[in-house]
């Protein structure tokens, strides 16, 4: 019988907990005390380890349109969607950039497109993105599979980062390719792209040694960090009835994620491990977004930068890495 106390504690002093352990943590019946310590401990491990600064990311939706991936649970999936195609121009992008970094607030951008789009359309708006962004603001990529050259002409135009991630169920509840994915990732870490992967879209049926095997086959990969999101239902989608984690759900597998893996040195990107995102950063969400029926985002779910920095002060973060790098108050 494991001892939540004795697993978190050596956890937070950064000693490697077991496989096991970790399963015993995502384990826990959510709602009992041992998942308050577990979250509770995650939660003050943040804090101090990254001095109480928290980061916020924005997302854009910039090609979108019905996607023939045909993901279950996305407002784009091509059978059921009624959304058109959309290519934002790179005048839109350079608004959109300039509107969401005018409180300096925002310290990394990622542009997000299906999984089927025109690679020089893409190849335009990251330079756009470049050409807009202070060199100190990171550009984040999250799109469809990439071949090696692919990988390489999006480092040349400015990618610095990508989200890629072989999601749980891949070419169960959608139509990609496992192999596929787990290539992109290695390309893209082969043309000096740092990849964040996900463990994603957790739903009620995924058991903790998915959740676990699917977290660690990305630092194996040599991702440089993962983090861990739960399913939303996204009325008109094939699974918007399969249900949802609860919030506090998520939170005890973040936490328990956190812990096993901050040992873990590697990454520049999750400075307290390798787990990324959640607890001191926040996504905000503009233009179109899978997870969100409305066609902009930032009118329906309402992810947007105020939103962002409203949830982390609620966690007790007060400072924040701003866009020229400078830590300021949140
Ligand atoms: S989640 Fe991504 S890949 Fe899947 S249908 Fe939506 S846009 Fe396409």
């Amino acid at each position: 019988m494991y001892s939540v106390s004795e697993i978190v504690s050596e956890a937070t002093e950064r000693r490697r907990i077991s496989h096991e352990e970790s399963e015993y943590l995502l384990s826990l019946p959510e709602d009992s005390s041992d998942v308050s310590l577990l979250i509770d401990s995650a939660h003050r491990f943040v804090l101090d380890a990254t001095g109480s600064v928290a980061r916020i990311g924005a997302q854009i939706g910039v090609i979108l349109g019905p996607c023939y991936a045909d993901c279950g649970f996305c407002s784009f999936a091509a059978s059921t969607t009624d959304t058109e195609d959309y290519v934002m121009s790179p005048s839109e992008l350079a608004r959109y950039l300039r509107m969401i970094n005018e409180g300096g607030k925002v310290s990394g951008i990622s542009l997000m497109t299906i999984h089927q789009f025109d690679f020089d359309t893409l190849l335009d708006l990251v330079s756009t993105a470049r050409s807009v962004l202070p060199e100190s603001i990171p550009i984040t990529i999250n799109t469809g599979d990439l071949d090696p050259a692919e990988c390489r002409e999006l480092k040349s135009s400015g990618a610095d980062s990508a989200y890629h991630a072989l999601r749980l169920d891949e070419s169960i509840d959608n139509l990609l390719e496992p192999r596929q994915r787990l290539e992109t990732m290695k390309n893209l870490l082969a043309a000096g792209i740092k990849v964040i992967s996900g463990v994603e879209p957790i739903g009620p049926e995924h058991s903790p040694k998915e959740i676990l095997d699917t977290y660690w086959r990305t630092y194996d990969l040599g991702c440089n960090c993962c983090s861990a999101s739960r399913r939303e239902a996204v009325p008109g989608t094939r699974m918007y009835n399969s249900g949802e984690i609860s919030e506090r759900r998520l939170e005890q597998i973040r936490a328990a994620l956190v812990l096993s893996s901050a040992w873990c040195d590697r990454t520049e990107l999750g400075y307290y491990g390798g787990y990324y995102g959640g607890l001191n950063r926040a996504l905000c969400e503009y233009g179109g977004s899978p997870k969100d029926e409305y066609e902009i985002s930032e009118h329906g779910l309402g992810r947007t930068v105020e939103w962002a920095g409203a949830r982390l002060r609620s966690e007790g973060f007060g400072k924040l890495l701003l866009a020229d790098g400078s830590i300021g108050s949140l």
